[in-house]
């Protein structure tokens, strides 16, 4: 079995030099570009697995790159990001990016990051998941039934329909626009705090401790994430 490759987007040499040593210690090939026009030639010459992605490039903004990978790339889409720029991660996870991982960032993270979104690439293209299991609780989207230790919980549509909407997407973080949009449809994505009241009652309804969630996780300014 051939290595997956993984395409680095990254100008400066220093973090592309931990990346490559990084991913190559774990046993994935690499190949590298510094600037954001090379992204795509790369992209269709080795069909990546998967794409880091810097979103400070100085020739074309990371969000830019990732809009046009996706119309015709399936590989997911990692970006890296400076500390405090959340308005940029939401852009991109917009745009089509996967995930994003805040600078700095350790080996240990990244590698984690990566798995992660490998699986969910993977179970994507085969048959679909319909049942989601974490901490306790079991979401069978076939049958729309939701348990905790083996107790059906009652969801209102709007609770179920979120916690639906993030089991799909399983570890991987649904900004407040996406998870408005697919909700409660395109005219609410201003609407943050719809999200936040549901998110309240699905809390008390399915975490231990509600005030420190186990699986329900925020991402702060950016949006949820359920814990896989
Ligand atoms: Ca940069």
């Amino acid at each position: 079995m051939t290595a997956p490759v993984v395409l680095i987007i990254e100008d400066e040499a220093q973090v592309r030099l931990f990346l490559r040593t990084a991913l190559s210690a774990a046993g994935y090939r690499v190949v590298e570009a510094e600037r954001g026009a090379e992204a795509a030639t790369l992209a269709r010459s080795h069909n990546p697995a998967l794409v880091l992605l810097d979103l400070g490039l100085p020739d074309a903004d990371g969000i830019t790159v990732t809009r046009a990978l996706r119309e015709w790339s399936t590989s997911p889409i990692l970006v890296i990001s400076a500390r405090g720029r959340e308005e940029d991660k939401i852009q991109a996870l917009d745009a089509g990016a996967d995930d994003y991982l805040t600078k700095p960032f350790g080996t240990g993270e990244l590698l984690a990051r990566i798995r992660s979104a490998l699986r969910r690439s993977v179970l994507s293209g085969s048959a679909n998941t319909t049942v989601v299991e974490v901490e306790g609780v079991r979401i069978d989207m076939e049958r729309r039934v939701v348990t905790r230790d083996g107790i059906e919980v009652h969801l209102k549509p709007t609770e179920y329909n979120l916690l639906a909407l993030l089991a799909k997407n399983a570890g991987k973080v649904m900004t407040y626009g996406q998870i408005l949009k697919e909700v409660w449809g395109p005219g609410a994505v201003t609407h943050t705090h719809y999200v936040r009241v549901q998110m309240a009652e699905l809390r008390k309804k399915l975490e231990c401790d509600p005030a420190q969630p186990a699986f329900l996780i925020t991402e702060a300014g950016v949006g949820y994430r359920l814990r896989a």
